[in-house]
């Protein structure tokens, strides 16, 4: 039997399409738009006159942009008006929050200090308050944008419903319901991600020529995540944000993990595993509660300087990984694999490690696997995290203006 393909859902997907390339591009002619989408003129003329007269779109001329005969050429652009968003991002000892217009750009943002580890749930939730709350009072000069979606990034497993934070090593309470606490009290919808599945999705907006359909994102900082894209979708488990790539084993019954077991990549291959490493020369202990900056980018030098322990626990760092890819990609086949994270300054040391371990007999890994290094996981991760509130406002908005049924 062939497939119905509605009027209307070919309208939705076109007008995603549409909504995709003006915010990727922020301002863009009709004529960019067509090139961008591969979708026709007429097509392109029809749905964005309809965004324009529902208050979505903003058509300005550009001026010293005559094209042909003299016409000015119209650029468009979405209307910050149409809200504003917050991203709240969670990570140990840390909240970081940004307020950002409908067209993406930064209005606010601040962060808070505080000691996670010993917050309770309750008092996270005032924290949280009285940040985003300071936030929104900055909004003076927008005072009619109302706030649409909130989206916050944590570390660690989060609810398939992506509610409630199930457990994170930077909390000692577990199930700590934010999206419910957020959505009562600044009354907007709100999700919560694991932080590795938003550095995924930012990757995949900023470079989607390397990252495409399927790939995976490693963040390597404190502790070890993945962000893995298979098939165009976010892979999440049954009844978590699942994909601990970190907590796969790596030795079994070895160095003790932050997760309670032992053996975990995590345990070998994060900071605080290097930093126990190096501290106390010793490869198994409790994992230490903090790590000293000033220490650790100090082993980092001698690492980058001479042959030593501290090469070889980045070294030994390398290999964890590998292992963990080469039993991923037993799964799923090569992927292009981003990692991200201040480790990147020590890439020269890892890499090699992953491809000897990856390198199967007579093929050669580096050929076949793409690795890519990228430094600054924090600023990935919040935009990620924005991406996911405003193109939740993009649907929101193209259902008010009965685009979609
Ligand atoms: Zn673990």
């Amino acid at each position: 039997m062939p497939t119905l393909v509605r009027t209307d859902d070919v309208r939705r997907q076109n007008t995603r399409l549409v909504m995709d390339s003006l915010r990727r591009l922020q301002r863009v002619s009709r004529t960019e738009i067509v090139k961008q989408t591969g979708l026709s003129p007429a097509t392109i003329s029809s749905i964005t006159s309809t965004l324009i007269s529902d208050g979505i779109l903003i058509s300005q001329e550009h001026i010293g942009g005559l094209i042909g005969r003299g016409r000015p050429r119209i650029i468009l652009s979405l209307r910050p008006e149409v809200g504003c968003i917050v991203a709240l991002m969670l990570s140990m000892n840390r909240l970081d929050a940004r307020l950002q217009d409908y067209a993406g750009q930064t209005i606010a943002q601040n962060h808070l200090d505080f000691d996670s580890k010993s917050t309770p749930a309750p008092e996270l939730f005032t924290q949280i308050d009285r940040l985003i709350s300071e936030l929104l009072a900055r909004r003076s000069s927008h005072p009619t944008m109302p706030l649409r979606y909130i989206a916050v990034s944590v570390q660690g497993a989060v609810d398939v419903t992506r509610q409630t934070l199930l457990w994170s090593p930077v909390m000692a309470d577990q199930d700590i319901n934010i999206g419910e606490f957020l959505a009562k009290r600044f009354k907007v919808e709100v999700s919560v991600d694991n932080d590795c599945n938003l550095l995924a999705k930012a990757l995949q907006w900023r470079y989607p020529e390397q990252f495409g359909k399927h790939f995976a994102a490693i963040l390597l900082s404190q502790g070890i995540g993945m962000g893995l894209m298979l098939d165009g979708r976010l892979f999440m488990g049954t009844r978590t944000s699942g994909n601990e790539f970190g907590h796969m084993v790596y030795k079994p019954e070895g160095a003790e993990c932050h997760c309670g077991q032992r053996g975990c990549i995590e345990a070998y291959a994060s900071e605080y595993a290097i930093f126990r490493r190096l501290s106390t020369h010793k490869h198994d202990g409790a994992p230490p509660a903090a790590i000293d900056e000033t220490m650790m980018r100090h082993f980092m030098q001698q690492a980058l300087l001479q042959e030593g322990e501290e090469r070889e626990a980045w070294r030994e760092a390398g290999q964890a990984i590998g292992y963990g890819l080469r039993s991923l990609f037993a799964l799923t086949d090569p992927v292009p694999v981003a990692l991200v994270g201040e480790s990147a300054m020590i890439a020269s040391l890892i890499e090699p490690e992953i491809y000897k371990i990856l390198s199967k007999p007579g093929n050669n890994a580096e050929a076949e696997i793409k690795l890519l290094w990228y430094q600054d996981a924090d600023d990935m991760i919040m935009q990620g995290c924005a991406l996911v509130a405003l193109q939740a406002v993009d649907h929101s908005t193209q259902l008010t203006a009965g685009v979609v049924e």
